[in-house]
C-alpha cells in the first residue's frame, strides 16, 4: 500500500471470460510486458484451499468468495495486478481500473475445450455461456460501463493486438485521484 495516500500507483486489471477464451495466455504475456503481477484465481483457490469442496456437476471447486476476497485485499490495495478468473461479480468494484472480457467464436471455443478434455456437458455449458455473452453481461452489471472492454480472442493475432493495446493502456495509466 502507498503510505498516506491509500491510492494505488499502478492499475489493477481484471481479465475475465468463458473458460478457454485465453485469459491465462493473455494475462501471463501482459504481466511479462508490463511487470504487473499475474494472479490466477483458480490456482490460488487450489493452493490456499479457498473453496467449499468439489462441484461434481460442474467438475470444479466451489470457490469461497469471502475467502478469496480476504486473501486478495492487501495486494489489490497495493495495485499492479492482473486478476485472471472466469467470473467477476463478487470482487469489490473499487479493485479494478479496467475489466477485460475476452470473447471467442463458438466453434473455435468448442475445439479448444475439447482439446482440454472437457466432457460433453461441460463443453455445451461453456459454449452456451459464450453464446449468451454471460461474462460480458456480468461485467457490465458489476462495473461502470466505461471500465469494461470486450476483446476478441480467436487467433494468435488477436492475442498480440490485445497485449499491445493493454500494454499501452498500462503505460499511460495514472491514478484517477492524482490526475
Ligand atoms: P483460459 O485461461 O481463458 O481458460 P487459456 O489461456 O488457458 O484460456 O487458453 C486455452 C487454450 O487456447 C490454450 O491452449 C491457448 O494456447 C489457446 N488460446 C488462447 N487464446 C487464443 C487465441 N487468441 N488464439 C489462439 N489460441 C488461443
Ligand atoms: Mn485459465
Amino acid at each position: 500500500m502507498v503510505e498516506g495516500s491509500g491510492k494505488r500507483t499502478r492499475p489493477n486489471i481484471l481479465v475475465t471470460g468463458t473458460p478457454g477464451t485465453g485469459k491465462t495466455t493473455l494475462s501471463s504475456s501482459l504481466a511479462e510486458a508490463t511487470q504487473l503481477r499475474h494472479i490466477n484465481v483458480g490456482d490460488l483457490v487450489k493452493e490456499k484451499n479457498l473453496h467449499d469442496g468439489w462441484d461434481d456437476e460442474l467438475d470444479c471447486f466451489v470457490l469461497n468468495e469471502d475467502l478469496v476476497c480476504d486473501e486478495l485485499e492487501d495486494v489489490m490495495e497495493e495495485g499492479g495486478n492482473i486478476v485472471d478468473y472466469h467470473g467477476c461479480d463478487f470482487f469489490p468494484e473499487r479493485w479494478f481500473d479496467c475489466v477485460v472480457v475476452l470473447q471467442t467464436g463458438n466453434t473455435v471455443l468448442y475445439d479448444r475445450l475439447s482439446r482440454r478434455g472437457y466432457n460433453e456437458a461441460k463443453l455445451s455449458n461453456n459454449v452456451e455461456c459464450e453464446i449468451f455473452q454471460v461474462l460480458l453481461e456480468e461485467a457490465k452489471e458489476s462495473y461502470p460501463e466505461d471500465r469494461v472492454v470486450a476483446m476478441k480472442s480467436d487467433t494468435i493475432e488477436d492475442i498480440s493486438r490485445n497485449i499491445a493495446t493493454l500494454t499501452d493502456w498500462v503505460r499511460n495509466w495514472s491514478s484517477p485521484a492524482q490526475s
